[in-house]
């Protein structure tokens, strides 16, 4: 599937800026030129008397056409060689009246022949990660700024090593994030508070959204509220069916904190709903939660269990890092 229409939306509008930007540079140049480099200001009015010969030469419906085209292009490429030599002769560069184009490859156009330009495949994944979360949560929550060295190498209460634990969950995410497809397996995420499940699943949805899919990350907050306002704002656009469509289609949706919604009988049907429907179509999934499988039993139905017993488990373990992360002398913004 891959982004969203409202991203590519997006990304066409900032292209079109773009082209934009460049016709009023060049506008600016060409006036410049015209008011400051003695000769240009007749040369240039020439060449704009171009397209208006060859308007009134195809209406004439003179015999030989070809001929009369063919001798105003060579005047025109005669007067611009003239305007070049000219700025030349300044110390100006000889192609300042050209455009200049952010992509000199598609002339910010987004396409090359029939295919898409890299460009906007890069303005594209730019817009999605935008959607997806701050610049500041996406800087911090990456696989390479995770710090195992906040996890514990001696083994916990249970006989556990936490640092080879999450030793082996940060791999399992870099591999899942690397290979992954919109056919992947779901994921849920275990473990207390502060042990970097949100930081982990940020950075699955970072690294698929640049390789093209389209990801969609909520707190499961954020995710009910969204939910409840779509189907409880008659007439708010876009409208309940548009809102689950986009959550329940996109290719990797993440659900983070399971549990920390305000919790209703519409946010337990509302998120039955979305994840059974995604399972049932395939689509993969990310749940995080700090509520043990009891908990969830208990908070929700059965059923919601049951379609989460499917997912592949990781359980995080160790002691709250963002206690460290805070009480750390002089430790990098993470
Ligand atoms: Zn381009």
């Amino acid at each position: 599937m891959g982004y969203s229409r409202e991203v590519y939306q997006k990304a066409a509008a900032r292209l079109g800026e773009r082209r934009r930007q460049s016709v009023d540079r060049n506008l600016a140049q060409i006036e410049q030129v015209r008011a400051q480099v003695p000769g240009a200001a007749a040369l240039l009015d020439q060449l704009a008397q171009t397209s208006a010969k060859i308007s009134r030469a195809v209406l004439s419906h003179g015999t030989d056409l070809a001929a009369v085209i063919d001798k105003i292009r060579r005047e025109n490429e005669e007067t611009q060689a003239r305007l070049r030599s000219l700025l030349a002769s300044r110390g100006l560069r000889e192609d300042l009246l050209e455009p200049q184009y952010f992509c000199p490859l598609c002339q910010d156009e987004g396409w090359v022949e029939d295919r898409q330009c890299s460009c906007i495949k890069r303005l594209a994944a730019e817009c999605a990660l935008e959607e997806l979360a701050s610049p500041e949560e996406l800087q911090r929550s990456t696989f390479s700024a995770f710090r195992l060295d906040y996890y514990p190498d001696r083994p916990d209460a249970s006989g556990r090593i936490p640092r080879a634990g999450m030793e082996r969950i940060l791999r399992r995410c870099m591999e899942y994030s690397r290979s992954f497809s919109p056919k992947s397996p779901s994921l849920l995420m275990l473990g207390a508070t502060g042990l970097g499940k949100s930081h982990l699943s940020l950075a699955i949805a970072q690294n698929v959204v640049k390789s093209g899919f389209g990801a969609v990350y909520r707190s499961c907050q954020q995710l009910v509220r969204q939910l409840e306002q779509a189907r409880f704002s008659p007439g708010q656009q876009p409208g309940e069916e548009a809102v689950f469509s986009a959550l329940a289609g996109c290719d990797l949706m993440i659900i983070d904190d399971l549990g920390s919604e305000f919790a209703n009988s519409f946010s337990g049907a509302a998120l039955y709903n979305l994840i059974n429907t995604r399972l049932v179509e395939g689509r993969p999934t990310i749940v995080s939660t700090n509520l043990t499988v009891a908990q969830i039993q208990q908070q929700y139905s059965d059923r919601l269990l049951s379609r989460l017993s499917t997912y592949e488990i990781l359980y995080f373990l160790g002691e709250d890092i963002r206690m460290k992360i805070s009480t750390e002398p002089q430790s990098p913004s993470l």
